[in-house]
């Protein structure tokens, strides 16, 4: 017999698990730790709340979940309750699944200033993350600026444009609806060191700009190559750039009540203001071998909120070897140390989609396989939660989960398919009622 443990429960985790099934079937244990006492990571936190169909991929995940060779062993920090080393003296293998949740720093003068976010934190207010709920951030001033341009600039973006009923279907949570609602922002300035041809966004999501009901996107022309240049492109980012050619030739944004506007060629210098974000000093660029280099031209933009979507960091965990320089676990291939392994955004950096975890996760399995043999005898679950008693940990189950869903379900605003509890605490207080 096997025994597995796997830190984080997001899709890396859940893949990992699949793998570890399909390898060894009746012959392995895992167990799955979460900090949180629900499951699935950013699929729930992270993955826009009015994206339900990509959040529809957590099913998956649960008839993984659902065999009795896994369990889930919610509420837990790993590096906390319980070491890294206590997790190996009991189980054949440790696979960190911990993703990369922490904001990497833009390095600015200003960062630090109230209502400069960045967007671990911003994602996490309007998905109801228990450790960002109460970020409280303040709309009520006409400009926001968000620095990045990648996917998660245009969730945030979109986020910040629509309506309340375009929020109808989502499951935004109520805190972040209602502070919306009484947004001001009426200008969301999109910058990007780079230019149309280097961003990170993908069709689907630039598409989803240009059909928002009071919100119009706006790119200059005289940003875009000639249109010759984009052949070169892969087809995916030449229909990404064809949706910026259409913001480019539509007519400015007269009757919609907020423009949403690409800066490209524009780098942030500084987050300027006394007591709170108030401009943002931007430096004009050029491509200079695909790199962008200043101008020396600066200007700057009014901006009472500033989110930053530049990437994120894996955090630490006591005693496991961290790359600095990358943001994540020191490995090799996702071997740490024997016993110890990493996978997908704690392994590889916050690159690609859900689905890229999935070969990660078989991946890894098949690395551990390949150590491990038939199993060394360690105590596996009834040694975890001996452990787990003798320390006063009370561990949440997948059934409690099930529970804490159904609740959310029950607590429902019409036309949205659940209201998330956003504090540990009213999680628990479900799960213990019975
Ligand atoms: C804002 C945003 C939107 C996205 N939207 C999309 C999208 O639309 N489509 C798409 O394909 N991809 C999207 N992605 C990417 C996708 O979410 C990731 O590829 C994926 O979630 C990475 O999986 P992971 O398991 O490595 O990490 P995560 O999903 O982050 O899971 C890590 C888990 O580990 C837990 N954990 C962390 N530390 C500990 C610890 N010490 N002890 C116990 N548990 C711990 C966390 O609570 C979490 O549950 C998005 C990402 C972001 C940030």
């Amino acid at each position: 017999m096997r025994h597995i443990a796997i830190v984080g429960s997001g899709p890396a985790g859940y893949y990992t698990a699949e793998a570890a099934l399909k390898q060894w079937s009746e012959d392995v244990r895992v167990d799955i730790f979460d900090t949180l006492p629900v499951p699935f990571g950013l699929i729930r936190t992270g993955v826009a709340p009015d994206h339900q169909s990509i959040k529809g991929v957590s099913r998956r995940y649960e008839t993984t979940a659902l065999s009795e060779n896994v369990r889930f062993v919610g509420n837990v920090t790993i590096g906390k309750d319980i070491a890294i080393a206590e997790l190996q003296d009991l189980y054949d293998a440790v696979v960190l699944a911990t993703g990369a949740p922490n904001d990497k720093k833009m390095g600015l003068p200003g960062e630090e200033l109230p209502n400069v976010f960045g967007s671990a934190s911003f994602v996490g207010w309007y998905n109801g993350h228990p450790h960002f709920a109460k970020l409280d951030p303040a709309l009520s001033h006409d400009t926001a600026v968000i620095i990045g341009n990648g996917n998660v600039a245009l969730d945030v973006a979109r986020i910040l444009a629509k309506s309340q009923e375009e929020f109808e279907g989502s499951d935004i949570v109520a805190h972040a609806l209602s502070a919306l609602d009484a947004s001001q922002i009426r200008r969301i300035v999109i910058l990007g060191r780079r230019g149309p041809h280097q961003i990170a966004m993908t069709p689907k999501e630039l598409g989803e700009l240009g059909k928002l009901a009071r919100a119009c996107p706006h790119v200059d022309a005289g940003d875009l190559p000639d249109e010759a240049e984009d052949a070169a492109l892969d087809p995916g980012q030449r229909k990404s750039v064809g949706h910026l050619r259409t913001f480019a030739a539509a007519e400015p944004c007269a009757d919609h009540d907020i423009a949403i506007e690409f800066d490209f060629f524009a780098s942030p210098k500084a987050i300027l203001g006394t007591e709170r974000a108030e401009e943002v000093e931007v430096e004009r660029t050029r491509l200079e071998d695909g790199k962008a280099v200043g101008t020396g031209e600066t200007y700057r933009i009014p901006a009472g909120l500033v989110v930053a979507c530049i990437g994120y960091q894996t955090s630490k965990i006591p005693d496991v070897p961290y790359d600095d320089k990358a943001g994540h676990f020191a490995n090799q291939e996702g071997r740490i140390a024997p016993g110890l392994y990493c996978v997908g955004w704690a392994r590889r950096g916050p690159t690609g989609t859900i689905g890229t975890n999935r070969p990660d996760g078989f991946a890894i399995v098949e690395k551990v396989a390949e150590d491990i043999g038939e199993g060394s005898g360690k105590a596996g679950r009834p040694g975890f939660d001996a452990l787990a008693d003798s320390r006063g940990v009370d561990y949440v189950k997948f059934t409690d989960w099930q529970k804490i869903n159904e609740a959310e379900i029950a607590n429902a605003r019409e036309g949205s398919p659940r209201e998330k509890f956003v504090a540990v605490e009213h999680m628990i207080d479900v799960v213990s009622k019975d």
